[in-house]
């Protein structure tokens, strides 16, 4: 759960890099970096925090350069600590930066393979380290076959190694000092990636990647549509735009994209995340009419549940209530040392209009539930303010399986509908009824399968289909280790900061 962001303009960057990346801040707020090319010398500004806590006006102006990539951080795996924090370089064969998005399940084995082979040390606990290695060192060896001559098709076959060896889901932005500004998708294009440019007369074409077609948009980039599965682009230093197909294969982009992470305002592989949500909302409140509630207001847990919520009111005709307001000031800094803490901080996050609640029969819809706290807690709010009943629906169906592939899933013991049935989380939860998505519905929504131009989905923590990788009882224990024990380190670093987005 990370923002990328890469640009190559007429003028410095900085700028445009730190307002794309605070329109990709939901994408990760651990720690924020940027990495800008000078024409002879990268130029590097990593910290902890939101963009806004890391960079300084001091620190924006060391940033000089009409090219560089940035990043967001929202650790899947390796501690919290600036080590693990991005962009990475490397100096040979030429100065290399890369950003990237998601996550490689055999990154504890390349780490080791890289030692091995190559006796070089992979310092830290970021797969895109790993990436860089694996890139950097085709590159040199393409280099000393070729008496230092650079070609493009150096970077072509640099990337197809790296599809060759690198098993999970990742999108890439890099700039390679006097080359170029690089990107790349991995061969299922499970993470996203579009690409994007902007023209003033009498000046050579403008070109930016980014996490989110938002970021394209509100910088006054013109949307070119996603990088391909299995693509790599390089704009050059004189802007030509290079595009092959390394490897591909059937596109699998992540259908939670649509459910939680991407801003509504974003286009995923030609896809509306706002018309995704309102779908969602439509064929929930056509399954929810089926059980003829009583039903007084619909109300959404802010925010990736608001397009859910007003659609389905306006199949159940019901109306629309905002009855739960955020705090947009209480982030991930706030010191909470235990669970209970953190389930305390939800009620400082959330609060009830208790006008809106009281004596009323509340259906409240939210994006997903994981462990099923966040539902608890709501819905124990809602009787605290008066509600007569509460019934709870989620725009996605259970979710079951962890992510491999760069979200932030727990273990499967962690999915509270691996432990219960249904009516059993609906009591956990404290809800009067409690309604899943159907996933026939929500592939509906998503544009699963459209026309003439099909379409797919990555929904393993959905449906426990793993399209990279083949997933045994076995392998997914060893990894649910692994990933308890980065936790843990992450929760000591953190001295408690809590998971909530
Ligand atoms: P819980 O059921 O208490 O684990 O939390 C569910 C809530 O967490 C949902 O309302 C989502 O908005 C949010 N959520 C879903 N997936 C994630 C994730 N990977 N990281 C952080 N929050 C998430």
């Amino acid at each position: 759960m990370c923002g990328i962001i890469g640009i190559i303009a007429n003028q410095p960057v900085a700028q445009d890099l730190y307002d794309g990346m605070t329109l990709l801040q939901h994408r990760g707020q651990d720690a924020a970096g940027i990495m800008t090319y000078s024409g002879q010398r990268f130029h590097e500004k990593k910290g902890l925090g939101l963009v806004k806590e890391v960079f300084r006006s001091r620190s924006m102006a060391r940033l000089k350069g009409n090219a560089g990539i940035g990043h967001v951080r929202y650790p899947t795996i390796g501690g919290v600590g600036i080590e693990n924090a991005q962009p990475f370089s490397c100096q040979m064969p030429y100065g290399i930066a890369m950003a990237q998005n998601g996550n490689l399940f055999n990154f504890y084995e390349l780490k080791k393979q890289i030692a091995e082979e190559d006796l070089c040390n992979v310092s830290s606990e970021c797969d895109v380290e790993a990436i860089l290695h694996i890139f950097r060192s085709s590159l040199i060896k393409l280099a000393h076959k070729n008496k230092n001559q650079f070609a493009m098709d150096h970077l072509w076959k640099a990337c197809k190694k790296l599809f060759s060896r690198a098993r999970g889901g990742y999108s890439i932005v890099g700039y390679i000092g006097g080359k170029g500004l690089i990107a790349f998708r991995d061969p299922h294009g499970i993470r996203p990636l579009v690409m994007g440019k902007r023209s003033t007369e009498g000046k050579p074409d403008e070109y930016i990647f980014a996490s989110e077609s938002v970021a394209v948009d509100i910088l006054g980039f013109e949307l070119m549509g996603d990088v391909a599965p299995g693509e790599m682009v390089v704009i050059d230093e004189d802007r030509n735009v290079h595009r092959k197909i390394i490897h591909q294969e059937p596109h699998r982009p992540c259908v939670f994209e649509h459910i939680y992470l991407a801003r509504p305002d974003s286009l995923m592989d030609n896809i509306s995340v706002h018309k995704a949500r309102m779908r969602m909302g439509e064929l929930l409140g056509k399954k929810i009419k089926k059980a003829n509630l009583q039903i007084d207001v619909v109300m959404p847990v802010p925010d990736s549940a608001r397009e859910a919520a007003l659609a389905a009111s306006v199949v159940l005709k019901k109306p629309y209530r905002e009855g739960l307001i955020k705090n947009r000031y209480i982030g991930r800094t706030f010191i909470m040392p235990d669970q209970g803490a953190r389930q305390k901080s939800i009620r400082y996050k959330l609060t009830p209009i208790i006008l809106e609640v009281r004596r009323k029969n509340i259906l409240l819809v939210d994006d997903s539930i994981v462990r099923g706290n966040t539902s608890k807690a709501i819905i124990d709010m809602m009787r605290e303010a008066g509600a007569n009943k509460v019934y709870f629906a989620s725009a996605s169906p259970p979710l079951r399986n962890p992510c491999y592939y760069g979200i932030d899933m727990p273990t499967r013991e962690e999915f509270v509908a691996n432990k219960l049935t249904e009516e059993e989380i609906a009591k956990k939860i404290g809800a009067d009824a409690l309604f899943y998505q159907d996933i026939e519905d929500l592939a509906k929504a998503v544009r699963y399968k459209k026309k003439n131009n099909v379409k797919r989905y990555c929904m393993a923590c959905l449906d426990g289909k793993y399209p990279v990788g083949d997933f045994d009882d076995a392998t997914l224990t060893k990894w649910e280790e692994q990933r308890k024990r980065s936790h843990a380190e992450l929760e000591k670093n953190k001295n408690g900061l809590p998971v909530l987005q």
